[in-house]
């Protein structure tokens, strides 16, 4: 059975690079019709930070691509939060002492960073093990009295000499690394916790993980995961891994980092992120307006495309076409225009019903009271088109719902003349006498009453729409007066005229 796992450690909001991976993760697993697992790898209790676990399920909540599993929902191989498996590393820890593939460690970190400073690219492992404090350099008896003595230690895991290790991963095909490039990592803490090394072999052969996507970043880990998959028995059992290129700045130069996004005025994170150690709120891309199936789209391209050209997929679509032979090995430019672009067509592509639960907290938020559902449905109807992002709808619909905050008197006061006043005086007239406004009626009235005033219906047209609107915006002036109504439409032309 299919089996993937999106694995985010909890130390901050979810970024695009965290979120195309949970993305590509769901694809593989429901395209193959497997198992789409969250679990949360927060073994490093010096950045654990209180609510992003919360935050991160959300996120992939918002996003529609909610885990099968997950600490919320646990399945048969919970739980799926690593400190609360602490309980089991040890074992597989101690396992790989008695075999010779790890050994105790006793030094303290204070002669750590004596060596760091004194020895230049200085690393634990082959080279300087032997002058260091463990049970591969101490003779046994000293090993046994520090271990009796409760003396505080961690297992690292022993690096052989001189080999090369390989996989193949489904993006990059065959990837080596040489052993004596490594260092003897540690496995397991001086506080009995496992480091995501072990954790992450451990927990991916006991919850039958059979396929893992991870950022680009992982992959200098993999010939450390490789060994202990080796060590452990399990090598047959591992994952296949795919490793997904980086995601770059806008210009193609370097890794889109996070302080990218205030630097270039674009979010980062799926939702906003409360950063209650920097005291700010960091803006997601729900927070800024995008829709999910928008969002959702922009990720799928970051890596991936279609063979057709074609750019526009539903979730559905997505699994449908997904496939690994698609996935570039090149890193994938960020370019938040093209997002919008996304939002604007999934906004168009939306009826008004399915925007409408978002649209109205857009206007709520504003301090605007909706109070009548279906009066809402027809002005995002006709406004969505000119929506780029959700917020849009505030500044192009406000004017519905109330008297414009402010006119652009500019556009319309110079040219004003008494021919106008004395024309729009005769509009109210006109309109008084229609039980209600048809938009095509109200057109073809209008006009032939400026032709008979002698007036350019041009020249009548905008300050008509200052008049209801505010501005020199909106769809088309008739369609607005006819969903203002008759009376709202005399209202703000007699209050233009005083
Ligand atoms: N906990 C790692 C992270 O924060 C998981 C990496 C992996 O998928 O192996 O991304």
């Amino acid at each position: 059975r299919v089996r993937v796992r999106f694995a985010p450690s909890p130390t901050g909001g979810l970024h695009l690079g965290g979120v195309r991976t949970a993305l590509f993760n769901y694809l593989f697993a429901k395209k193959n019709n497997g198992d789409f697992v969250l679990r949360i790898e927060d073994t490093d209790q010096t950045r654990y930070v209180e609510g992003a676990e919360q935050y991160i399920m959300d996120c992939l909540d918002w996003c529609g691509i909610t885990p099968d599993e997950s600490p919320a929902k646990p399945g048969p191989y919970a739980p799926y939060r690593q400190s609360e498996r602490k309980s089991i590393y040890r074992a597989y820890a101690e396992k790989l002492v008695a075999q010779g593939h790890a050994y105790y460690a006793f030094d303290t970190a204070e002669e750590l960073d004596k060596n760091r400073k004194e020895i230049p690219n200085f690393q634990y492992g082959q080279v300087y093990r032997d002058g260091l404090r463990n049970s591969l350099s101490l003779p046994q008896h000293e090993v046994d009295q520090l271990l009796d003595n409760h003396t505080p230690h961690v297992i690292r895991i022993k690096i052989p000499a001189d080999q090369t290790v390989s996989f193949t991963d489904m993006i990059r095909g065959r990837v080596s690394f040489e052993t004596n490039q490594l260092d003897d990592k540690v496995l397991l803490k001086a506080d009995g916790m496992p480091t995501y090394h072990l954790a992450v072999v451990v927990d991916d052969y006991l919850m039958k993980i059979s396929h893992a996507f991870r950022g680009e970043e992982w992959l200098p880990s993999a010939p450390v995961h490789l060994l202990l998959w080796d060590y452990l028995g399990w090598k047959a059992d591992m994952p296949q891994w795919a490793h997904l290129p980086l995601i770059l700045k806008p210009d193609g130069h370097g890794k889109l980092s996070k302080r990218d996004g205030a630097r270039l005025g674009f979010p980062v994170y799926v939702m906003d992120w409360e950063n209650t150690q920097a005291g700010t709120l960091e803006p997601g891309f729900e927070g800024v307006g995008f829709l999910p199936e928008a969002f959702i789209n922009v990720l799928a391209t970051l890596g991936w495309n279609d063979s057709s050209g074609h750019e526009i997929f539903s979730l559905s679509e997505l699994v449908e076409k997904f496939s690994i032979e698609r996935i570039s090995k090149a890193g994938a430019k960020f370019d938040f225009e093209k997002a919008k672009w996304f939002n604007a067509e999934w906004i168009k592509r939306s009826g008004a019903e399915k925007l409408k639960t978002r649209v109205e907290k857009v206007l709520t938020d504003k301090g605007i009271t909706i109070k009548d559902d279906n009066y809402l449905l027809t002005v995002i109807e006709l406004i969505k088109d000119r929506c780029t992002l959700l917020t849009d709808f505030y500044q192009q619909a406000n004017y519905f719902f109330r008297v414009p905050a402010e006119y652009d008197l500019n556009a319309v006061k110079p040219k004003w003349t008494d021919e106008k006043t004395n024309f729009f005086n005769a509009v109210i007239e006109l309109l008084k006498s229609a039980d209600t406004i048809v938009a095509a009626d109200l057109e073809a009235s209008f006009k032939a009453l400026a032709e008979e005033k002698g007036l350019k219906t041009g020249d009548v047209m905008l300050p008509f729409r200052i008049m209801l609107v505010g501005g020199k915006f909106g769809p088309h002036v008739f369609d607005i007066a006819a969903l203002l109504g008759k009376d709202e439409t005399i209202n703000r032309i007699e209050q233009a005229l005083t």
